[in-house]
């Protein structure tokens, strides 16, 4: 029996990191950065002033005091987008607003609150350091230095870096198309109501959802019968998919007839038996060069299945480095059972405590209840034949970040 940690290793060294294209800054939050962003220019572009005020020469106020100020005759004024048509010689000053680049000559700005003034005159009642208010030139980022590095995952800050250097449109990593198969003759869609012996398609829902917030875009390729035709022909569907996934008829002694497709389309197969519980043995394969994962139809199977290795396969394809979600250790608030020989990835809310964090299951943990997911926050991860006692420390992996929010520790 292999680890889940063997199992996707064993599946990331055999997948692709996607091409690269170009997409406009609007559409570019959450994607990963394919190429390093070199500054083209300095930000800031020029010395400008930070404040409102007067832009002098910090020399002209040396000594200056409440009884003898520096008095300073303002020779012009520069708003923001404007440039001062001269420089600024002793004894001068050039009145100057947030933003606007300091005139030759002056070295410092005084804010307006604390000048004083008199007709044509400014004066300073203390002495003013070189440079005060001044925002330097390239203080932010250097022309020629690597302002984002490749990798790097697009969030607003980012953005707003590539448009200060004058970047409309960037190079980032493709998403990865992931065709979704659900299989199974119980199936119907949301267009039609169950009859009897059948049941509404929900993984195509879960998994589609998925694939999106793993960074993919999902291709629905609907419901395939039992029947090798009907699945030949939907799997082709996906020929065009950077990925393929299916959902159920993989179960030790079902007719396995995705696998039996699969191989007859050319696929090369593993299936490894995972310890992992939920879980049934990890159907993973290569088609055409394109990685096919054949995931257990149960819904809670299929979700957690995804989790633990369609998840950081996408994120690898997409270019991502940070491929798995992030974990914490919480106490566990009521048991966290885990019979069997299996390690176990239970569903548990994160409750807060205080400061604290506690986990708690979310009720009947069985592979078909999909309310057991929907509760839960992260996954519980307990070692083979083990009970979490209430208090104990467990790791859990955060299926979302919102369930953090108001945490600080355990
Ligand atoms: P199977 O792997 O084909 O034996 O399916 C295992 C269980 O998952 C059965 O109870 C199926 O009815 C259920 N199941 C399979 N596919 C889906 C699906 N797309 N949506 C909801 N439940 C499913
Ligand atoms: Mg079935």
């Amino acid at each position: 029996m292999l680890s889940v940690e063997e199992a996707l290793e064993r599946v990331l060294a055999a997948v692709p990191v996607l091409g690269s294209e170009v997409v406009e800054l609007g559409a570019a939050l959450g994607r990963v950065l394919a190429e390093p962003i070199v500054a083209g220019r300095d930000l800031p572009p020029w010395d400008n002033s930070s404040m409102d005020g007067y832009a002098l020469r910090a020399e002209d106020t040396t000594g200056a005091s409440g009884e003898r100020p520096a008095r300073l005759r303002v020779v012009g004024a520069v708003p923001a987008g404007a440039v001062a048509n001269r420089a600024v010689g002793p004894g001068e000053a050039y009145r100057i607003l947030t933003g606007a680049p300091m005139p030759g000559g002056a070295d410092a700005v005084v804010p307006q609150e604390d000048v004083g003034r008199e007709s044509g005159l400014v004066l300073v009642s203390r002495a003013v350091e070189r440079g005060a208010f001044v925002r330097p030139r390239g203080e932010d980022i250097v022309s020629g230095e690597t302002a984002i590095e490749s990798g790097t995952v697009l969030r607003p800050a980012a953005l707003g870096v590539l448009a200060a250097l004058g970047r409309p449109v960037v190079r980032v990593y493709q998403r990865p198309r992931v065709a979704i198969l659900s299989t199974g003759d119980e199936l119907v869609d949301l267009d039609t109501v169950p009859g009897p012996g059948q049941i509404a398609n929900s993984n195509t829902y879960t998994l589609a959802a998925l694939v999106r917030e793993a960074g993919g875009i999902p291709v629905v390729l609907g419901i395939a019968r039992d029947a090798p035709e009907d699945l030949k022909e939907r799997f082709g569907w996906g020929a065009a998919a950077d990925v393929l996934v299916s959902s159920a008829g993989v179960s030790v002694g079902d007719r396995d007839l995705v696998r039996d497709v699969m191989a007859a389309l050319g696929a090369e197969l593993d299936f490894w038996k995972v310890s992992m519980r939920p879980g049934k043995p990890l159907t993973f394969g290569r088609l055409g060069g394109r990685p096919f994962f054949g995931l257990p139809g149960n819904p809670v199977s299929s979700m957690v299945t995804f989790e633990l290795f369609v998840r950081p396969t996408l994120r690898k394809m997409g270019g991502h480095t940070a491929l798995q979600r992030p974990r914490l250790r919480a106490r566990a608030l009521e048991a966290i059972d885990n019979p069997g020989a299996r390690r176990g990835y239970l569903r548990v809310r994160l409750v807060p405590e205080g400061a604290h964090i506690r986990a708690t299951p979310t009720g009947e943990q069985g592979s078909a209840i999909l309310r057991s997911m929907l509760l839960a926050d992260g996954l519980a991860v307990v070692p083979p034949d083990t009970r979490v006692a209430p208090g104990q420390e467990v790791e859990v992996i955060l299926l979302h970040s919102d369930a953090v929010a108001t945490f600080y520790d355990i």
